[in-house]
């Protein structure tokens, strides 16, 4: 039989280049879709508000109580009423005792009279005004001090700050420790937050070995799982570690089906793309009505989609750069939409770059950078095996869809870690 010759391929000058005739879909419609398709799945629970550091609240949060409750004195001094006293200098008698912070006074304080009083105290009946105790001279039992005084000065409002009844801490919010200040001052000691997600890692693929295992040179340790796992703690969620699979079939399957009953979101890496061993993607397009996402990303590009027994799955690509770059991308700002925080997604902040760079249309970059001496400088590799400038970087450079020529002096977005929320 005659065996057709086979002649290489043609070198292509570009091998980065987009295919012809592939449709990508843009970072920013990806995200329209996941805004669109995504909503709250996590549960939700009653929690004190001293555990309640970080948790998403499922409710707006109204205040019982208004702050402060009852007009009080923002300063130490003495408190008269300011209509009485008009321009020039006064001497004025004090009633005996005094009100202080948790001890007010409890009488009336006379016409032309003045009452000692301390930061925080109440304001007796009978005044409005504060004045500083600096701008006093004090004998016993009386005061001299000069007029005009502004009618009301040094005096707190009750509910100048907080109103009961008003919304203080919207839906959807993230609560930070002046968050447990408002929610205490306002009389609440229980909120209800959605519950944190638990949100399982499985690392795909035939060559990973787990560190402190010994490897042969055909082997890698497995770097995605202990970076993924580590990112979730921090973002909030619960993780959960689902070991590695092989590039096994049979093998991932019982891994997944396993893992739908216990956690409520999945990441895997590797085996995403569409090559002989991509078994992930080969098993989610048979049983998970997979979406094979091709992004318009670098790095990153496939990124699978489906949906595992009722749980999400977000099936990243294997090289633990774009492993990363995906998640911040696309699974940190779903997972926020999952988890009840609605869309998150960082406006970065504007800088100047210190490097240079021609970038084509057509797809969106993310590189490695930090922050030097106010110029936004990146890892000197752009190759996504280099595990190295992940750790080397605080953060990412995004350069738009559209091409780009950055000299140095340029501004271009930078995100930090931070800003992701790592
Ligand atoms: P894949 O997406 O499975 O084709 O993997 C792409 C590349 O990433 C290959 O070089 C893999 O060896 C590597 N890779 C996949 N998973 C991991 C992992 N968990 N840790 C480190 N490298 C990985
Ligand atoms: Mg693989």
């Amino acid at each position: 039989m005659n065996k057709k010759p086979i002649s290489p391929p043609e070198l292509k000058n570009d091998c980065f280049a987009l295919p012809a005739g592939v449709s990508w879909t843009p970072v920013s419609e990806a995200h329209t879709l996941l805004q669109e398709r995504l909503s709250a799945i996590a549960a939700t629970e009653t929690v004190l508000i001293t555990e309640s550091l970080g948790r998403i609240l499922a409710k707006p949060v109204v205040a019982l109580r208004s702050n402060p409750p009852s007009p009080n004195s923002a300063v130490d001094g003495y408190a008269i009423r300011g209509a009485d006293f008009g321009d020039g200098p006064h001497i004025v008698p004090c009633v005996k005792g005094r009100s202080a912070a948790g001890q007010p006074y409890s009488g009336s304080v006379p016409k032309g009279h003045a009452v000692r009083i301390l930061t925080g105290a109440t304001m007796p009946d009978g005044v409005d005004t504060v004045i500083l105790q600096e701008d006093v001279t004090a004998t016993e039992g009386q005061i001299a001090f000069h007029g005009p005084l502004k009618i009301g000065s040094n005096a707190r409002e009750a509910g100048e700050d907080v109103l009961a009844g008003d919304v203080i801490l919207r839906q959807s919010r993230v609560v930070t420790p002046a968050d447990l200040a408002v929610l205490a001052a306002s009389g609440i000691s229980e909120v209800t937050a959605y519950k944190p997600l638990r949100v399982g890692v499985l690392s795909t693929g035939d060559e990973l070995v787990e560190a402190g295992d010994t490897a042969t040179g055909d082997q890698i340790y497995d770097a995605n799982r202990p970076m993924l796992l580590a990112m979730l703690h921090q973002l909030g969620y619960i993780p959960i570690d689902l070991g590695r699979a092989p590039d096994d079939r049979e093998h991932i399957r019982n891994t997944l089906n396993e893992a739908a009953t216990n956690v409520d979101v999945i990441l895997t890496s590797g085996g995403a793309s569409a090559g002989d061993e991509d078994h992930m993607s080969a098993l989610l397009s048979e049983n998970g009505g997979l979406m094979q996402w091709r992004m318009a990303i670098k790095p990153g590009r496939p990124l699978a989609l489906a949906m595992w027994q009722g749980v999400p799955i977000f099936g990243l690509p294997g090289n633990p750069v774009a492993a990363m770059v995906c998640t911040l991308v696309f699974a940190r700002p779903a997972l926020a939409l999952l988890s009840g925080q609605g869309w998150f997604w960082p406006e970065g902040t504007m800088l100047p770059a210190s490097f240079s760079k021609f970038k084509k249309a057509g797809r969106r970059e993310y590189l490695r950078a930090r922050v030097n001496d106010g110029k936004v400088e990146v890892f000197q590799s752009e190759g996504s095996g280099r595990i190295s400038g992940l750790s080397w970087a605080d953060g990412l450079v995004e350069l738009p869809d559209e091409a780009a020529e950055i000299t140095p002096g340029t501004q271009v977005r930078y995100m930090s870690f931070t800003d992701f929320g790592l």
